[in-house]
């Protein structure tokens, strides 16, 4: 039988980070296995509803390089993709568990529920609805049932939970996985206005739509039970689930929207490169058997297992990230950025030709982690206004350096062939010569060329900015 995943997001907010990899770790599995993975769009909670967040999903999961095989966009053999859209399918399901009597209507109100609600709670027991008691089918009788459906009484459909024994499944992840229905509520299936809860519509639609492995982050594990006692009573064959391990900030607390800004586009818009995310993202909580740590999405396919997924929290560590999106910066084909780098200097009124920046950046690209750190990173580069480290200069521009450098001016302008090596040569004929220790000259040059203490090798650079420039300015710093 062929894989069928599937990424069943409720629109209720934008793509959190931790929903990219519930996305990517389904969509891996399908490609491993040469099956499908289907977008599925939960929006059955009508309250919880968020303007765009449908198209926000969509949008990131494609930058990240995702496809679904059938989506709500697309379409497919088992549409509609929507579950707003499949509601009578969901009335039609519950009335079969009715009719079994594996479900039953309720009819108590909210103000009702409220009540049971504190009674338990003021005699310290756990929240659970109880239908021998509440004005459910039970209590209530065939004919009153009857008579409040007739006089069109609001009620909703809950799962008749076996009052003991045990309910087993088993997790991928987590393996055998045991827990007594005395602890499980009965579950409202369908509610008062018609839509169904989460747990009908997921299930009917796993079903319907032929899932086999239900793969999902750890928060819906307590409701798999109910999932099971749903399969059950359809009589229908479970999928196999795998619950993902929670994402946790570096203090180990559960990573959430309260700690920074978590959403997946917010990354985007810092500046990750996305397949440095996705490959980020794909070993949070997934570890190959190598130590490797930079993969493709190709190579991601091709690696990608459900047992290496691991049950502990993974820590989500931002330096590691920043530290993937430099590598991927370092291999990136330079033309390729060369136009969002103009866009950040042009902001700044600076115009230089493509050729130059392409030059700046291959300078640089081993010492940053992102393409919007290149004009500040290297402002020398693009400006004669940049700021001189004071610290820097405190340490290296000695009483002596006005003599070296001026001495050794003359041999810079006489350069030809300004290039690194050729400059490498003359300094270090130079500092023979002279018997002057090498970095006495490279910190002073460095101050006034840069004037900061980090940036790519100060030949290189010299090499970039040319010899005119260097030349004007260490006369300009002697001067002044
Ligand atoms: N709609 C649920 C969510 O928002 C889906 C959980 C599941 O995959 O079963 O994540």
């Amino acid at each position: 039988m062929s894989v069928r995943v599937r990424f069943a997001p409720s629109p209720t907010g934008y793509l959190h980070i931790g929903g990219l990899r519930t996305a990517l770790y389904n969509y891996l599995f399908a490609r491993h296995h040469g099956g499908e993975c289907l977008l599925r769009i939960e929006d059955t909670d009508q309250t919880r509803f968020v303007e765009g967040a449908e198209e926000n999903i969509v949008d990131i999961c494609r930058w990240a390089g995702m496809e679904f095989d059938e989506s709500p966009e697309h379409g497919g053999p088992f549409g509609p993709y929507r579950q707003s859209e499949r509601t009578e399918l969901y009335r039609y399901y519950a009335n079969i568990l009715l009719e079994a009597h594996m479900a039953y209507r309720a009819f108590d109100t909210s103000e009702e529920l409220d009540a049971m609600r504190d009674r338990q709670k003021n005699a310290g027991i756990a929240a659970k609805y109880d239908r021998t008691v509440m004005r459910s089918e039970y209590t209530l009788g065939a004919q009153e049932t009857q008579r409040l459906l007739d006089g069109g009484e609001d009620y909703c459909i809950r799962l008749k939970v076996p009052a003991s024994g045990d309910i087993r499944f088993s997790d991928i992840v987590r393996g055998e996985i045991t827990v007594n229905a005395r602890d499980i509520d009965d579950q409202i299936l369908m509610k008062s206005d018609g839509f169904p809860t989460y747990h009908l519509a997921n299930v009917v639609d796993d079903h319907l739509m032929k899932i086999t492995h239900v793969i999902r982050g750890e928060e819906w594990l307590p409701s798999t039970p109910k999932h099971v006692l749903l399969y059950k009573a359809f009589n229908w064959d479970m999928p196999q689930f795998a619950h993902l391990p929670l994402l946790l900030n570096q203090d180990k607390s559960k990573m959430s929207k309260r700690f920074g800004d978590v959403l997946a586009k917010s990354f985007r818009e810092k500046g990750y490169f996305a397949d440095a995310l996705v490959n980020f993202v794909a070993l949070l909580g997934w570890n190959p058997t190598s130590d490797r740590e930079i993969f493709s999405l190709p190579e991601l396919i091709e690696s990608f297992s459900l047992d290496k997924v691991n049950k502990a929290g993974a820590v989500f560590d931002t330096k590691k990230l920043d530290w993937m999106n430099s590598q991927y910066l370092r291999e990136k084909d330079p033309s390729a950025y060369i136009n969002s780098i103009q866009q950040f200097l042009q902001k700044q009124n600076i115009l230089v030709e493509d050729s130059y920046v392409e030059r700046v950046f291959v300078l640089i690209k081993e010492r940053i982690s992102f393409i919007h750190e290149v004009p500040h990173f290297a402002d020398y580069m693009f400006t004669d206004s940049y700021a001189i480290d004071e610290e820097y200069k405190a340490k290296h521009w000695t009483s002596e350096s006005p003599e070296i450098i001026e001495k050794i001016l003359p041999f810079i302008s006489s350069i030809q062939d300004f290039t690194h090596d050729t400059i490498n040569t003359m300094m270090s004929d130079f500092t023979k010569e002279q018997s002057i220790q090498s970095k006495l000259i490279i910190h002073p040059l460095r101050l006034i060329l840069t004037g900061k203490p980090v940036g790519a090798g100060l030949y290189d650079t010299m090499e970039v900015l040319g010899k005119q420039k260097c030349v004007q300015r260490i006369q300009n710093f002697l001067n002044n």
